[in-house]
């Protein structure tokens, strides 16, 4: 045991305090410090991931309070290097640095590439310094100057120097207090001439890296990172709407970004290449460990790519199809943002096929209406049957609420032949618009009487009223239920109050209506049907509360409930 161990300062690495404690006692050799401290006469003074902790904490009067798990997380570089680690990696490495096992700490986690940037040389701020004197009497190591990713102070933005103590050769076993001899005035700074924003691009680096070593996250694994990475990319518009990221472009955004500094941070170039294609590698499938430095470059290119969230606010948001009895209900789970130069295109695709898009200015918030992109292949039939029943251009671009020449679009699409070639849609007497679509007529003359066919009512009548038994059929399939109205069957095929407004011309159709529509009771005793059968299926319990209030009913509905019930049983009975 100990009699003496020195005050830690915030901070400070364990290398410095055993370092200050070597320099306290006086001791005529290190190996003496050594054998007092560990119990042992060779130890390698490794600053960011030393070894044999158990050996030193079982020695350290308990009233210090710095148990083995203690001294790893706060006096070492463990908790920067195991950050965006699995869980076993890091109680991999935790062990190796109990017990020392000599040199397999790097082993443990798993990478050559973890020795790029390790310090060599102990760094140190002249700001950091000038207060540790102030404040202590003293000068120490700090934990956040000795990270690969810190160029400059965290705390002061100033480039850190390069103190005289190498870390190489005989001087590995000894461990080198902070002093005015080991870290000079005139030292160097550990980069030459950095322009202003590189700095500013570095100070953020060097932040977010000692933000690590108080808060390193959860254990992530490497499924967990490529998700992750994955998504991330989507939302910078560097990506396809398939997933792809466009590397190339993705190369440059990167290199931009951190304009001129990327041959500063270390292992990060190999001449004008990203060492080992790091870059490209890290929005592929995440197989092996990478340094915490490049997380933290590429966290803080996409940060700085993010649309800052999610400018259409979070899902599901609306469907738009005109055609669809969810329309304007939240059921698109799908949207994927592209960036269109200085604005971004959100993308949102309906299970029902219909797609729609929207914008989002950053500069000034405003988030642009939807515009149609795409109708399901649900549209081909639909179409037909609104050709087939003799409505015109303009009807059915007001129904599909996109504009004439989209229509004539779509229609050549699906194969479906029309008369409009010669069609306009502009009513008799109004100017002639500008060249559209619909312009392109080689014969003006016949353009009158091609759009106003005389339409044969009667069988137009008999067309829609078999799609409007068809609609009611649709509607009825549907899950959750949806009750079927008169409006629900109008737009199912064509505009809300299409057949009622020409209810003189399509009597059939109207009775067709009144026969298929559902009153309110009725539809109440289908849902309650369907949430039996199906609270049946799934085994739950049949009683009269939970069936009322999975059915959205009320006390009122019991006695139609437990009729509906009684039915269900006899017909089990009678299948038994
Ligand atoms: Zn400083
Ligand atoms: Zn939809």
């Amino acid at each position: 045991m100990l009699g003496y161990f020195p005050q830690v300062y915030p901070q400070e690495l364990l290398y410095s305090v055993l370092a200050r404690y070597h320099r306290h006692m006086g001791a005529p050799s290190f190996i003496q410090s050594m054998e007092s401290l560990f119990g042992r006469r060779l130890v390698i003074a490794n600053p960011d991931l030393p070894e044999h902790i158990d050996a030193l904490a079982a020695r350290i009067p308990p009233g210090r309070h710095l148990a083995a798990d203690r001294i790893i997380d706060t006096m070492t570089l463990y908790p920067y290097y195991t950050a965006y680690q699995s869980q076993d990696v890091r109680q991999q490495v935790r062990h190796a640095m109990r017990v020392g096992e000599d040199g397999s700490v790097l082993l443990r986690l798993g990478i050559a590439a973890f020795r790029a940037g390790r310090v060599t040389q102990l760094r140190f701020c002249g700001s950091c310094l000038a207060q540790m004197r102030e404040r202590y009497g003293e000068l120490y190591w700090r934990r956040d100057h000795q990270l690969p990713s810190a160029l400059v102070c965290p705390e002061h933005a100033k480039l850190l120097q390069v103190g005289t103590v190498r870390l190489t050769g005989c001087s590995r076993h000894r461990f080198v207090p902070a002093d005015r001899q080991t870290c000079p005035w005139r030292a160097p700074a550990v980069i030459q001439d950095v322009a202003t924003p590189i700095v500013e691009t570095l100070h953020r680096l060097a932040v977010a890296s000692a933000a690590l070593l108080d808060d390193p996250g959860p254990p992530v694994t490497p499924q967990a990172l490529t998700a992750f990475y994955s998504s991330a990319v989507q939302r910078t518009g560097l990506a396809s709407l398939n997933g792809r990221v466009d590397q190339r472009q993705f190369d440059q955004a990167f290199r931009h970004h951190y304009r001129g500094g990327l041959p500063m941070l270390p292992g990060v170039m190999t001449g004008s290449r990203f060492t080992g294609d790091w870059l490209a590698a890290f929005v592929r499938k995440h197989r092996k460990a990478r340094h915490p430095l490049q997380h933290l470059m590429v966290r803080d290119f996409l940060a700085s790519r993010d649309s800052g969230g999610r400018p259409f606010g979070e899902g599901p948001w609306p469907c738009c199809n005109p055609l669809a009895s969810h329309r304007g209900e939240a059921v698109v789970s799908d949207c994927r943002f592209h960036r269109n130069r200085a604005h971004w295109v959100g993308v949102f695709t309906c299970s029902c096929g219909y797609a729609y898009t929207r914008s989002f200015h950053p500069d000034t918030g405003k988030v642009g209406a939807p515009r149609f992109q795409a109708f399901g292949p649900s549209l081909g039939s639909v179409l037909g049957e609104m050709v087939a029943a003799g409505c015109s251009l303009r009807e059915i671009a007001r129904r599909l609420e996109i504009d004439p020449k989209t229509v004539l679009k779509l229609a050549a699409e699906f194969g479906i032949r029309t008369r409009w070639k010669a069609v306009s849609d502009r009513s008799p007497g109004s100017p002639r618009k500008t060249p559209t679509a619909v312009a392109r007529s080689p014969e003006p003359s016949r353009r009158r009487s091609a759009r106003c066919p005389r339409r044969n009512w009667v069988e137009i009548d008999t067309q829609v009223a078999t799609k409007v038994r068809e609609a009611a059929e649709l509607i009825r399939a549907e899950t959750p239920l949806v009750r079927v109205t008169t409006t629900a069957v109008e737009r199912r095929f064509w505009n809300r109050g299409w057949i009622c407004k020409r209810a003189t011309k399509l009597p059939v159709s109207m009775q067709a209506l009144g026969d298929v529509a559902e009153s309110l009771e009725s539809f109440q005793r289908r849902r309650a049907w369907w949430t039996i059968l199906n609270m049946d299926r799934a085994d739950e319990p049949l009683q009269v509360w939970r069936i009322l209030r999975k059915a959205g009913l009320t006390d009122r509905h019991t006695s139609m409930v437990e009729g509906l019930l009684a039915t269900h049983f006899n017909r089990g009975q009678a299948a038994a």
